[in-house]
């Protein structure tokens, strides 16, 4: 399945030869992208179940390309993860999304941001410092920036995650395992890793009602996290009935079309407005 399912257009996925044109032309134009301003974030928010509030938001990154259109994260993310591309890519959303948190702040609007890294970033040896200059540079607390890293990168080397985690977490940032149970996960690392949440994905999500595995697999997740002594975040929650399973199981913060899709800056005083809070 090498098309992309949603764009319609034809991006190659990350399993095609590395040195194909179209990949090339792809990243040389993704290099572009970054310099000349096709690239923006957009912002989904987190709500906190107990309370029905505003948590913050997930930062989401969208490129419109001048002649494909809109192309889907993941249809060029993998690919940028496979080359050096991956760290000026990562600095420019985290760069985007710490300015618009701080643009927030100075609105009195006191959200967190939670940006997505990728494997690569977690071999990058100087992501503290970067992580703090940013912060430094854009007059943020570290508290208001979160950070959501995949499983399945931290498995990729968890030792050395471990310790790049510990140093990011020193400074204050908060840390979610996303796509929690998509990946191999190890407990025994779980256990020793110093984050706050973990993300259940939309695959499970999506089918909570009509699938008793599915719903398994939540319970079961949320009551792992709790007793962890982490929060529980649910993804892609599109309906009423699932927001109310999820506040039963005592889930403590969910994400989803029926709460609010991800959308630009400029929506979201009108969304907050027409939110039920
Ligand atoms: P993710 O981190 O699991 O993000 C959640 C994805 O689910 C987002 O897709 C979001 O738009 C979508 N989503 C949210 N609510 C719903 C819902 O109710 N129903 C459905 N069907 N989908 C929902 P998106 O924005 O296309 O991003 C896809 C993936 O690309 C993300 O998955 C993340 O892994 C990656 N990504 C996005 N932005 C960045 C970024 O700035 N840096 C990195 N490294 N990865 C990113
Ligand atoms: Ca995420
Ligand atoms: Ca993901
Ligand atoms: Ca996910």
């Amino acid at each position: 399945n090498a098309k992309s399912q949603y764009s319609g257009v034809a991006i190659y996925s990350p399993e095609i030869d590395p040195h194909s044109p179209k990949r090339f032309s792809l990243m040389s134009d993704l290099r572009r992208a970054i310099r000349e301003d096709e690239l923006m974030m957009h912002f989904q928010p987190k709500v906190e179940l107990h309370t029905g509030r505003l948590h913050g938001f997930e930062a989401l990154l969208r490129w419109n390309h001048p002649t494909l259109g809109f192309v889907p994260p993941g249809d060029f993310i993998p690919m940028a993860e496979a080359t050096d591309i991956i760290h000026p890519l990562t600095e420019w959303v985290l760069e985007a999304s710490i300015r618009q948190c701080r643009q927030w702040h100075q609105q009195r609007f006191y959200v967190s941001v939670a940006v997505n890294l990728s494997t690569r970033n977690l071999m990058d040896e100087r992501l503290p410092k970067k992580l703090a200059d940013l912060l430094t540079k854009n007059d943020l607390p570290a508290s208001a920036l979160e950070l959501e890293i995949t499983e399945s990168a931290i498995m990729e080397d968890p030792e050395r995650a471990l310790l790049l985690l510990q140093q990011i977490s020193d400074l204050g940032i908060k840390l979610s395992i996303d796509d929690f149970g998509t990946g191999y996960s190890s407990l025994a690392y779980l256990k020793r890793l110093p984050v706050q949440a973990l993300k259940i994905d939309y695959s499970f999500v999506r089918l909570l009602l009509e699938d008793k595995q599915d719903e398994v697999i939540v319970r079961s997740t949320v009551n792992l996290g709790h007793n962890l002594g982490l929060h529980v975040v649910a993804e892609g929650v599109e309906d009423q009935p699932t927001l109310d399973c999820l506040i039963d199981m005592g889930c403590n913060q969910a994400q989803g079309y029926f709460l609010g899709r991800p959308m630009p800056p400029s929506a979201v005083p009108e969304w907050y407005a027409s939110a039920p809070w």
